[in-house]
């Protein structure tokens, strides 16, 4: 089919504008994406001239072989009938994505590297056929590495991308990890080799395919030695240009990817001797940003963080100033402890543990504190590693099982404070918990008994009185009703003066004579399994000595004599009034 030339004329690309046709025998149309140097080749083939460049003399045009320039070729391209030499050769990245497998730039007799000169339609200037060479295949990461998009299952970042950009993406990171960061490679025919750019691409394949820990790791190679005696790299120093090639040879989706990486890096070394400094990363902050995020001067800094045992990165800038650089996990740390650390007196109305209670507690390392104040959540904590027992309804818990900051007032010598939370830790002394959220003292109970055994504590129960207020919320009764069995004289009270009134107390004896002896009736009754509508019944049929109640003596709830005790019913029905 003949050119025409009327058409060819329209762009550069096309040979018509520097050949005269005319002046061939035959002449064959351009096809699709071929090189317009190969269509010489070709022309000069099919017009059996020896070389292309005797088409200078056939159509006195320019010499269309006059540049040299290395060639690449597919041999399997060159094997089929008919075959053209594509542009795409001598632009992209060497590979046969048809044949999957890589261009050829060396004759293999020869051995020389062909250029347009030296290149024929089909063969090497030494008459080799071309398309004996032998072309290396793709290896399987680069095979998945050019999967075309549309059939590519893959949910990996770099699918989207066209796969000639995957492909310099691969190079990119493969001259890095040949190469490293200060060496570049030498300006030799050598590095425009195929056998060149194999190498970087398959080694920055496996890169691109192990994603973002491939990259750390790669990171970690290139990485520059610290100084000696820092612990604050900055980013340019670590990695010199690494930045600046990323946005020059990088499209903005696969900058953004690194870019990510890298601060990932960042934060996963923030721990190591040496940190990493880079602003953008996010993985540090500056001694300005943190004083200010802690609300304190830049000055106190080093002071405070270590004060909470932090040991800051630091360095000297080169004019002088210092340089700090903290993780924003950190600041945040330290900022929930600053928050957290109030004044002992503070705390003390907090919990019900006394100032100079909470002193020796510091002292001793069981919570934390800092000159004049606490940090509360060492407190919450020591009070949440107590372990507590299942809350039981017998007599004698309720005796024995008293608030804890009652129980400290009356019964824990200041000296002997650490020693009986020790005890309570060790799970010494039985203790309950009120209410499941509660965290003050007067929510826990422990055990009297246990805590007396324990400190070797004088026994004060019998010298001690109580309120009836007080002996109602001991015996979980309504105050009423501890009312009115000390008006039946079931339980004694005595009149006390207490500051400028007189009010009635119960002795702690008394109270615990009460328990030993009566009891709710309703308590032995479900002790039975007869519900609580049944249970005067029961009392009745069973015989049952009831002491008090609305049948008995207008009492709003009954109460019995424990089985064990009907021999003192006598002693207590007659109770003096
Ligand atoms: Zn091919
Ligand atoms: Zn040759």
């Amino acid at each position: 089919m003949l050119i025409n030339p009327g058409r060819t004329k329209k762009t550069d690309d096309r040979p018509g504008r520097h050949l005269d046709l005319h002046a061939l025998l035959v002449r064959p149309s351009m096809q699709p994406g071929e090189s317009n140097r190969g269509y010489r080749l070709r022309l000069a083939h099919a017009n059996g001239l020896a070389s292309p460049s005797w088409l200078l003399r056939v159509t006195g045009l320019g010499n269309p072989s006059a540049h040299g320039g290395h060639v690449r070729w597919c041999p399997l391209c060159l094997e089929q009938e008919h075959c053209v030499w594509f542009r795409a050769w001598s632009t992209g990245t060497p590979i046969c994505l048809q044949h999957q497998c890589w261009l050829a730039d060396t004759c293999g007799r020869c051995n020389r590297s062909l250029t347009w000169r030296s290149a024929r339609y089909l063969s090497c200037y030494c008459g080799t056929p071309l398309a004996e060479v032998i072309a290396p295949v793709l290896s399987a990461e680069l095979v998945m590495l050019g999967i075309s998009t549309n059939t590519c299952q893959s949910s990996a970042w770099w699918a989207v991308l066209p796969i000639e950009r995957r492909w310099k993406l691969a190079h990119f990171l493969g001259a890095l990890h040949t190469y490293g960061l200060h060496g570049k490679p030498l300006k030799k025919a050598s590095v425009a080799s195929v056998d060149h750019a194999r190498g970087m691409i398959n080694s920055g394949a496996e890169i691109v395919l192990g994603e973002e820990s491939a990259f750390h790791a790669l990171l970690r190679r290139i990485r520059m030695d610290p100084a000696a005696g820092i612990s604050v790299q900055l980013l340019k120093e670590a990695f010199p240009t690494l930045l600046e090639r990323m946005r020059r040879q990088l499209s903005a989706l696969e900058n953004d990817v690194l870019l990510t990486w890298v601060r990932s890096f960042l934060l996963k070394n923030a721990g190591r001797d040496v940190t990493i400094s880079w602003k953008r990363s996010g993985a540090t902050v500056s001694a300005a940003e943190c004083a200010r995020h802690l609300n304190v001067r830049v000055e106190r800094l080093p002071a405070i963080l270590s004060l909470h045992g932090f040991v800051p990165k630091t360095r000297r800038t080169t004019t002088g100033r210092m340089m700090l650089t903290v993780a924003p996990q950190t600041v945040m740390e330290i900022q929930d402890c600053i928050s957290k650390t109030l004044s002992r007196r503070y705390v003390s109305t907090m919990y019900g543990l006394s100032p100079s209670r909470l002193a020796l507690l510091v002292e001793a390392g069981l919570i934390r504190g800092i000159d004049q104040k606490v940090d509360t959540s060492s407190v919450a904590d020591l009070l949440g590693r107590m372990s507590f027992a299942s809350v039981t309804e017998t007599s004698t818990d309720l005796l024995d099982l008293i608030p804890l900051d009652q129980l400290l007032r009356t019964l824990v010598p200041l000296p002997l404070t650490v020693t009986f939370f020790r005890a309570i830790l060790a799970g010494e002394i039985r203790c309950q918990r009120l209410a499941p959220q509660g965290n003050h003292l007067r929510d826990l109970l422990a055990s009297r008994f246990n805590t007396q055994a324990l400190l070797g504590v004088a026994q004060k129960v019998t010298g001690e009185y109580i309120s009836l207020p007080d002996a109602a919320g001991r015996l979980k009764l309504k105050q009423e009703v501890i009312y009115h069995l000390v008006k039946r004289g079931v339980i004694q009270a005595v009149q006390k003066r207490v500051g400028r009134r007189f009010a009635r107390f119960i002795q702690m004896r008394e109270l615990s004579r009460f328990c030993e002896e009566v009891e709710p009736l309703v308590y032995a009754a479900s002790r039975h399994g007869v519900s609580r509508q049944a249970a005067l019944n029961w009392a009745k049929a069973t015989g049952q000595k009831i002491v008090s109640g609305p049948s008995i003596d207008g009492g709003r709830q009954y109460f019995i004599l424990k089985s064990n005790q009907s021999h003192t019913a006598d002693i207590l029905t007659n109770a003096p009034h």
